[in-house]
């Protein structure tokens, strides 16, 4: 953390802390969130975490989840005023105000500290700390990490251990994308002696599925995924009609650009696909393809080199499209990707 010093003295009274993290939050920003959160409660501060939308179902058994506020016509006016009244704001797993809607002008102008946490490419600069690195493969990994660097460890119990785990487990992709390092292994390691159990947390994450989400998988890897060899590219698009008409929910298609991936020689994949109000990517790729700057470039995103995500204004088939004409531009990148 810089300024830890400065950090120390804000913090060595009780303070009304703010803790934010993105857009329909995951695993990892939740669990990060959730974590963070009962450690400074531990200190005696008055914590609220929130977050700019709702999030899956299947996050809802981390330790803490009933008490965080979600951004909506009910609660905005709440969510403001302790924005405005916070001694500390924390900003978890995102890297711009921009990406967290109404939330982020709030958070610009209130008075209170601002703490970056995050592992995202090319951060805004608008916090007193930060904790950033884009080596780090999660932001609970991070928060793990500053615990420590607090010298703290004793106060990580069971239920903070299994949030942080759980962001460990998912940005890894279950410890297997190209982010895991040594120190990922290390965290891991002392979080399960800190309390979190693997088998029940993978459980909880990657083995609820509902019927419909099966489906829904089926349906998208018999009809929807296509292959493009020339340049080594799959693709997935889903409108909003599709996912209505197998019942899905929020989260549902997380993890379905992965299976593209898998495809033996593939080494972009995107998913593109609709919500109410935009058109979401969500890309991944492989060795030092980068689709961040493809993101960022075209797509108004940006993220990890591996995995990063933008929107869209125009119409899913508009949207396709733009990405089918830039991909010769990408050609040589792309079948000279190391792997
Ligand atoms: P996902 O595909 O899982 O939604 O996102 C992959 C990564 O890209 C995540 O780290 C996420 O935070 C980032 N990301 C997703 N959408 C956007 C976006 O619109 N803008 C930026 N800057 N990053 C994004
Ligand atoms: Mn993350």
């Amino acid at each position: 953390m810089t300024h830890l010093q400065e950090f120390n003295e804000l913090m060595s009274v009780s303070r009304r802390v703010v803790i934010v993290t993105h857009y329909k939050p995951d695993a990892d920003a939740l669990g990060s969130s959730l974590g963070l959160g009962a450690f400074l409660k531990k200190d005696g501060h008055s914590v609220s975490v929130i977050t700019p939308s709702d999030y899956p179902a299947f996050l809802n058994w981390m330790p803490g989840n009933d008490s965080v506020i979600i951004y909506g016509d009910q609660t905005s006016g709440k969510i403001a005023s302790l924005i405005e009244q916070a001694d500390i704001i924390f900003c978890l797993d995102f890297s711009a105000l921009s990406r967290i809607n109404d939330i982020g002008e709030m958070i610009r102008k209130a008075s209170g500290k601002k703490v970056l946490i995050d592992h995202h490419l090319e951060p805004e600069k608008f916090a007193d700390f930060e904790q950033w690195n884009p080596k780090a493969a999660s932001t609970a990994g991070l928060i793990y990490e500053f615990i420590i660097e607090l010298g703290s460890r004793e106060k990580i119990d069971s239920n903070i251990a299994e949030c942080l785990y759980a962001g460990l487990l998912t940005d890894t992709g279950g410890f297997r994308h190209s982010n895991t390092r040594r120190e990922e292994f290390m965290i891991a390691s002392d979080l399960v002696s800190l309390g979190a159990n693997p088998t029940k947390i993978s459980k909880l994450i990657y083995d609820t599925n509902t019927l419909e989400r099966l489906r829904l998988m089926g349906f998208v890897l018999s009809e929807k995924l296509t292959v493009l060899p020339e340049y080594k590219t799959a693709y997935i698009t889903l409108s909003l009609e599709e996912l209505k008409k197998f019942g899905s929910q929020s989260g549902d298609t997380e993890g379905f650009v992965n299976y593209g991936l898998s495809i033996e020689g593939i080494h972009l994949c995107v998913m593109i696909y609709e919500r109410k109000d935009e058109i979401k990517l969500s890309f991944r790729s492989l060795g030092d393809f980068s689709v961040s700057e493809l993101a960022r470039k075209y797509f108004n995103g940006g993220g990890h080199k591996n995995a990063s995500g933008g929107s869209s204004k125009e119409s899913l088939q508009a949207t396709l499209q733009k990405f089918l004409d830039i991909l010769p531009e990408y050609k040589e990148q792309l079948l000279v990707a190391h792997v």
